[in-house]
C-alpha cells in the first residue's frame, strides 16, 4: 500500500513525499481511514511504529478541508502527551506534514517561561500539543480555552498514569466539548487505562500494532556478562567501531548517566547525558546535537529518553538493565524504527541476572551471549535460588507475623500493620532496587583482582 491510496490531499502527499515516506506503516494504514470517517479510535501502539503521523495527517486533513486553519476560531484540536521531548516531536510532525497548509499549530510544556507561548497562543492556533502541568496552568490564568475542541488526541496514555498525571487529565476532560472526535492511544491497557478510555470514547474503532515481541525480534540483540566495574572499559572498547554511528546508552540512575557521559568524554567520545535533574534547555540542547550528529553517544535514563524519536539511530546500549523488563522493550524499540534494523547491546553484571532472567522470560528468548565472559557464570543459578530462597523466607516470616497477630501477640519488627509491603513494588522488587542503587546481597564469585582483563572483541 502506498500513501496515495489513502485519499489524502495533495498537500499531506507532497509534505510525505519530501520527507521520503511512501509507504504507510501498519498503524497508519489502518488509523487514517478511520479517523478520516470520523470515528473515535482507540489505538494501542507503542512510540516507533509512526502513530505521531497516523493521528496529525487525519486531522490536518480535516481542519484544512473545513478551511480551519489560521488560529482565528479557537484551538480545534488538542494533543496532550506526557514529556516534553514527545510534545515537541509531536509539534515538529505537524510543521512536516502539515507545512504546506495554512494550519497553526504550538507546542506547550513545563520547566521554561510561558511568555513566548501564550505569545503564541494569543495570536491564535489551531492545534495545541500539550503536556498536562502547563496546559492546566495556563487554563487557569485564562490564557486557553477548550469549548471549541473538536479533535483531542491523549497520547501516551499508560505512561501518563505511571507519571502521575491522571488526576491532571481528570480535570481536563470536564472542559472539553462533549461533541468531539477522541482518538486514545496507549502502549498497553492496564485496567485504569480501559476505565479513562471507556469513559473518554464513543464507539471506537481499536487498532491494535505490532505485539512487543515482533518489534523485538527485528532487532540484533547482543548481551555480554560483565562485571560492574568494567562496564565503561568495554563501552569504550565497542565504541571503537565506526559503524556505531549513533548511539543511545541507558543507565538507571541520573548519578551514573551523568558519570559515564564524563567518561566517554575524558575517553575522546562525545557524548552527553539527559536526565530530569537537567534544565529543560540543556535537555534539549543534548538532543539536538544527537540529532544533528554533533554527539555520538547520547546517554539517557529511562524516564528522561521516553519518546525520544531519533531518525537512524544505529545502535542502543544497556549500560544497566532496567528492572521492569517491559522497559527493555521500549528501550531497544528506540533502534530500529519504522521497519528499519537496529542493533542492542546489553551489559549483565552479576547483580543484574535476575533482570536478565526477567527479560528473557518477557520476550521469549534468550539473548546471544558476545564476549568473554568476565564473571562466573555458572553462579547464574545460584543466584536466581538464592533470590527465590529470599522471597520464600520473607513469605514464611510474614504468614508467621500474621498467625502471631491473630493469637494477639505484640507486632514484630518492620512487619507493621500497613507497611508490610512498603518499599516492595508488586513483583517484589524492594523500591530502593528500582530506583537503581545496588543490592547489599552479592551471592557472586567475583573475579580474582589480578586476573588479567582480556580485550572485548566486537563481533557485529
Ligand atoms: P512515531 O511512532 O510516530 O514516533 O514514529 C516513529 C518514527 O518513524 C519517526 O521517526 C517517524 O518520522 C518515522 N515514520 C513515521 N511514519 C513513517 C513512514 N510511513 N515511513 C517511514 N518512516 C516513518
Amino acid at each position: 500500500m502506498t500513501f496515495n491510496e489513502l485519499n489524502l490531499i495533495e498537500p499531506i502527499l507532497e509534505a510525505l513525499s519530501e520527507k521520503g515516506y511512501t509507504t504507510p506503516t501498519p498503524i497508519q494504514a489502518e488509523a487514517i481511514p478511520i479517523v478520516l470517517k470520523g470515528h473515535d479510535l482507540l489505538g494501542c501502539a507503542q512510540t516507533g511504529t509512526g502513530k505521531t503521523a497516523a493521528f496529525s495527517i487525519p486531522i490536518i486533513q480535516h481542519l484544512h478541508e473545513n478551511k480551519i486553519s489560521g488560529g482565528t476560531n479557537g484551538i480545534k484540536a488538542l494533543v496532550l502527551t506526557p514529556t516534553r521531548e514527545l510534545a515537541i516531536q509531536i509539534d515538529e510532525s505537524f510543521a512536516a506534514y502539515g507545512h504546506l497548509t495554512k494550519l497553526k499549530h504550538t507546542v506547550i510544556f513545563g520547566g521554561v517561561g510561558q511568555k513566548p507561548q501564550t505569545d503564541i497562543l494569543r495570536r491564535g492556533v489551531d492545534v495545541l500539543i500539550a503536556t498536562p502541568g502547563r496546559l492546566l496552568d495556563l487554563i487557569n490564568q485564562g490564557y486557553i480555552k477548550l469549548n471549541k475542541i473538536e479533535y483531542f488526541v491523549l497520547d501516551e496514555a499508560d505512561r501518563m498514569l505511571d507519571m502521575g498525571f491522571i488526576h491532571d487529565i481528570k480535570r481536563l476532560i470536564p472542559l472539553l466539548p462533549k461533541k468531539r472526535q477522541t482518538l486514545f492511544f496507549s502502549a498497553t491497557m492496564p485496567p485504569e487505562i480501559e476505565k479513562l478510555a471507556n469513559t473518554l470514547l464513543i464507539n471506537p474503532r481499536k487498532v491494535e500494532v505490532t505485539p512487543t515481541s515482533s518489534t523485538v525480534d527485528k532487532i540484533d540483540q547482543h548481551l555480554y556478562y560483565v562485571e560492574k566495574n568494567d562496564k565503561t572499559e568495554l563501552l569504550i572498547n565497542l565504541l571503537r567501531n565506526p559503524e556505531m554511528e549513533s548511539i543511545l546508552v541507558f543507565t538507571r540512575t541520573k548519578h551514573r548517566a551523568d558519570r559515564v557521559a564524563r567518561t566517554l568524554n575524558s575517553a575522546k567520545v562525545k557524548a552527553e547525558a539527559i536526565h530530569g535533574n537537567k534544565s529543560q534547555n540543556a535537555r534539549q540542547r543534548a538532543l539536538n546535537n544527537f540529532k544533528d550528529r554533533t554527539t555520538r553517544v547520547l546517554i539517557a535514563t529511562d524516564i528522561a529518553a521516553r519518546g525520544i524519536d531519533i531518525d537512524h539511530l544505529t545502535h542502543v546500549i544497556n549500560y544497566e538493565l532496567p528492572e521492569v523488563p517491559e522497559t527493555y522493550v521500549h528501550r531497544i524499540g528506540r533502534t530500529g524504527r519504522a521497519g528499519r534494523a537496529g542493533v542492542a547491546f546489553s551489559f549483565c553484571d552479576a547483580d543484574e541476572v535476575p533482570m536478565l532472567k526477567d527479560i528473557e522470560r518477557l520476550i521469549n528468548k534468550r539473548i546471544p551471549i558476545l564476549g568473554d565472559k568476565r564473571f562466573d557464570t555458572s553462579t547464574i543459578k545460584s543466584a536466581v535460588t538464592n533470590k527465590k530462597d529470599a522471597i520464600k523466607e520473607e513469605a514464611k516470616r510474614r504468614s508467621s507475623f500474621k498467625s502471631k497477630r491473630a493469637e494477639g501477640r505484640p507486632s514484630e519488627g518492620r512487619f507493621n500493620e500497613g507497611r508490610s509491603n512498603e518499599g516492595r513494588s508488586s513483583n517484589g522488587r524492594s523500591e530502593d532496587k528500582r530506583r537503581g542503587e545496588t543490592s547489599q546481597s552479592k551471592p557472586f564469585k567475583k573475579k580474582p583482582s589480578n586476573t588479567k582483563k582480556p580485550n572485548y572483541k566486537i563481533n557485529n
